[in-house]
């Protein structure tokens, strides 16, 4: 992890202020879209308006962004608009990670 994102891959805000909870070389994501995405992986309807409109359960991004796995590798992957894409397997340790610190 000597290579991160200083910025969230996916809503752009600063990791630093907003409080990293994932980061992949070159990839990172921050606790505010953990939250929005593990909302949309439970079929629930996120409040954050930014999120609900960034992130979506469909398949315009088949590889995971952090650990690259593909179709046929995950159960369920959330696609974003900016055409990356993170796992369940991510998503459930970001959030262990988001609570933890
Ligand atoms: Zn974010
Ligand atoms: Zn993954």
């Amino acid at each position: 992890m000597s290579v991160e994102a200083e910025a969230c891959s996916f809503c752009g805000s600063s990791v630093h202020r907003r409080g990293r909870a994932i980061a992949a070389p070159y990839v990172s994501m921050c606790k505010d879209c953990i939250a929005a995405t593990l909302q949309i992986l439970d079929g629930k309807e996120t409040t954050d308006p930014l999120r609900k409109s960034l992130f979506a359960l469909n398949p315009t991004v088949l590889h995971c962004a952090f650990c690259g796995r593909g179709p046929g590798d995950y159960a369920a992957l959330v696609s974003s608009k900016v055409g990356r894409g993170i796992c369940e397997t991510c998503l459930d340790a970001g959030a262990m990670l988001a609570q933890s610190s």
